[in-house]
């Protein structure tokens, strides 16, 4: 690599929630930004006035802050190279429109929408496909085939016109893409594209390339999905005269469906019961409601790891990496070329990587809250040994209610068929016997209980099975949980002998 200094940039379009694959796209260049001790910047396209999503926008600036992925320069983040929303810079744009026109790489045309739709019906009417280049733009309303002195008059009568890219036919444009190698693209195949549109403002081809020359962008490194554009903007620099300092391009590859055919889309998540997004996403205009992994429970180190992998081969068989692990190992080289299915199993997996390596303490503090909106108030050293009881068992914050909801309240009812199966004649008795035993315990701890309980049950010649079953039925409600005299011991003296005498009420003599 050149010395010259690194600086990448998200830049997403504010016209919906940003897609996994968006954060994907964010995470690679902020990898690569620190790889290289270089700069990652946030830019927003929002050119397309039409597109505009309200609460777009602060919901990217969201969901980079809650993953981690904090911009060096952007708006509302300070940077020396702003604004950087697109539409605080519009005056920009205008000027470098018109050097291309004045250069003969560009060109006014003055064709209305109406005309234009007239015309593709007319070619898909003839089994066509209309486009605007080399092959028609002479027979259309544009100033390289009207007559100077008609496209004066035109101007000078304020008729709106748009500025398009003259395309060069029959040219070959070949990229050396850093994930995918030469690429190349034959200009036949293109059109000439509209840079700037009657209404004043760039399109997102113009601004995008503009403003990478301005901030200085040394990698462009973004969704497969702009590949088509990349020819184009490739002259662009040409034609600008920026060849020299102009981006490095690499294209990422695409986040697959589950099954492996096709992208991932926002339909899917729902569809299949995992998020698409990263936050949950409450669509402005239909009301629609897309899950969101921080709602789901996921840790945003676990979403950004699985994330990393789905494209990223670190070339070893380590799978988990904080971002500053993955900063150090990532390369653009090892990004590969093909789609990368999603695994929704794969990814809860990753988040019980993250939740088993944490603190009974740290994942104390998370469970208390949840308690909290259930009305249930008790010490933190409660919910860390309850925690540390039942972590193995859970594999996001949100499993702690319901692997460990006994622990905090009464059963409400007892599972039908643990019941069925355990409640014999004889059962209650021996339960009621326990109870007594209970009662007179002194050291109310796991140890000492189970002590007592096995001194009773070899007097008495009880089965141990049989009965520890049916404790267990009635302290918890069914066949679950964890070493029964430890349930006891976190349950506390009176509200196990309560929880018993309850449930001998409720469940009556044996059947
Ligand atoms: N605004 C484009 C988008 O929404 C940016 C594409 C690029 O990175 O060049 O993805």
């Amino acid at each position: 690599m050149s010395d010259r200094r690194v600086r990448v940039r998200f830049a997403p379009s504010p016209t919906g929630p940003l897609h996994m694959g968006g954060v994907r796209t964010a995470l690679f260049n902020y990898l690569f930004a620190r790889k290289h001790g270089g700069d990652f910047l946030l830019r927003i396209e929002d050119t397309d006035q039409t597109r505009y999503v309200p609460g777009a926008e602060e919901y990217i600036v969201e969901s980079l802050r809650w993953c981690g992925l904090v911009p060096d320069e952007g708006p509302g983040f300070g940077g020396a190279y702003g604004p950087y929303r697109q539409s605080e810079r519009k005056d920009i744009y205008a000027g470098y429109a018109r050097q291309l026109v004045a250069s003969g790489w560009a060109y006014t045309s003055f064709d209305t929408p109406a005309e234009l739709d007239a015309y593709r019906a007319e070619a898909e009417a003839a089994g066509r496909t209309f486009s605007y280049g080399p092959a028609t733009r002479m027979g259309l309303r544009n100033s390289l085939s009207l007559p100077a002195s008609e496209v004066q008059r035109l101007t000078g009568a304020g008729e709106p016109y748009a500025i398009r890219f003259k395309m060069p036919e029959d040219l070959d444009v070949t990229e050396e893409d850093l994930i995918r190698g030469s690429v190349t693209f034959n200009t036949r195949e293109l059109d000439d594209k509209v840079l700037f549109k009657s209404d004043g403002m760039p399109t997102y081809h113009l601004a995008n390339v503009v403003d990478d020359h301005l901030m200085e962008i040394s990698h462009v490194i973004r969704g497969e999905e702009w590949l088509p554009s990349l020819p184009l903007h490739i002259l662009l620099y040409r034609a600008f005269g920026w060849e020299e300092t102009r981006p490095r391009f690499s294209h990422l590859p695409l986040i697959l469906k589950p099954q492996g055919k096709g992208k991932l889309s926002k339909r899917d998540g729902d569809k299949m019961g995992f998020p698409v997004f990263p936050l949950l996403w409450k669509d402005p205009e239909t009301g629609e409601h897309y899950r969101g992994y921080r709602e789901d429970g996921y840790f945003p180190e676990a979403f950004l790891n699985l994330l990393a992998l789905l494209g990223w081969n670190p070339g070893t068989d380590q799978e988990i990496f904080t971002l500053a692990e993955m900063a150090t190992s990532f390369s653009l080289e090892r990004v590969v070329k093909s789609g990368s299915r999603f695994d929704p199993e794969k990814a809860r997996w990753f988040n019980r990587q993250y939740l088993q390596k944490k603190s009974a303490q740290e994942l104390a503090r998370l469970v208390v809250p949840i308690l909290y909106a259930k009305n249930i108030t008790v010490t933190l050293a409660t919910v860390v040994a309850v925690v540390e009881e039942i972590k193995e068992r859970c594999d996001f914050v949100g499993d702690f209610w319901e692997q460990g909801r006994y622990f905090f309240e009464a059963p409400a009812e007892y599972d039908e068929k643990a019941v069925s199966k355990r409640w014999k004649p004889g059962i209650p008795a021996a339960v009621e016997e326990i109870t007594g035993l209970f009662s007179t315990a002194t050291v109310w701890e796991a140890a000492p209980l189970k002590e007592e309980f096995s001194a009773f049950m070899n007097e008495k010649g009880y089965h141990f099975g049989d009965v520890m079953n049916a404790l267990r039925i009635c302290l918890v409600g069914g066949n679950v949980g964890p070493d029964l005299f430890r349930i006891c011991e976190l349950l506390g003296k009176a509200e196990t002998l309560a929880r018993l005498s309850t449930a001998l009420r409720k469940l009556g003599p044996g059947h």
